[in-house]
């Protein structure tokens, strides 16, 4: 668990985040969250490494991510896992992110172009589930296409201020909720927002 944990984080830190956006890419650099266009951000560089590092990762996990965005976190997962499902909804955003992965030699990634707020039944269950846009509650599917001891982390709240939530499902399927920190991410929008 520490190897791992400091094998994410020299990943981590070799990873260009410049080499994930079009735009803006002179504050790469910068611990903030970046537009990426279409209204969205590429996400603060320290919370996708402590996303990563706290869902736990293992070289056998299937991992669903909603929200694909520039891709970014998309890679840091794909690295520590089996496979990744990764859902975005807008087009542009879904076809660059899946150029650049490729082009970074990832054969793990599966892209789908959709909404993601309603999972992505056919491949569930997911042994962790990553949603990288804000919703006002859980998505009832995403909850149920979360494998048993399966997790999930999804930030829960308003458009302006949610609380990052690891949801852990156990061996008889009840959830338990641990509250990391408050943080704002772009919103969730779909059929569950
Ligand atoms: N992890 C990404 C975060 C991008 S911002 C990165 O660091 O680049 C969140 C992304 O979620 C946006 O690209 C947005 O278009 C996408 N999104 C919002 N609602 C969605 C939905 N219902 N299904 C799939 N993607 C969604």
């Amino acid at each position: 668990m520490a190897n791992q944990n400091e094998d994410i984080i020299s990943y981590f830190q070799k990873l260009d985040r410049g080499f994930f956006m079009d735009e803006l890419k002179e504050f790469a650099y910068m611990d903030e969250a970046i537009p990426i266009g279409h209204e969205q951000t590429i996400s603060q560089p320290s919370l996708v490494l402590e996303m990563t590092v706290a869902i736990d990762l293992q070289p056998d996990v299937k991992v669903l991510e909603i929200g694909t965005g520039s891709g970014y976190q998309t890679a840091l997962l794909a690295a520590f896992s089996d496979a990744v499902y990764t859902i975005e909804r807008i087009a542009a955003l879904h076809e660059r992110a899946k150029e650049r992965l490729k082009k970074a030699g990832f054969s793990n990634i599966h892209f789908m172009l959709d909404d993601g707020s309603t999972g992505w039944e056919e491949h569930a269950p997911y042994d962790r589930i990553m949603v990288t846009a804000a919703a006002a509650q859980v998505p009832r599917g995403l909850m149920d296409q979360l494998a048993i001891r399966g997790k999930m982390i999804i930030p829960v709240g308003t458009s302006l201020l949610q609380e990052l939530l690891l949801l852990e499902k156990d061996e008889d399927g009840e959830i338990h909720k641990t509250v990391l920190e408050e943080v704002r991410f772009v919103p969730l929008k779909g059929k569950y927002e």
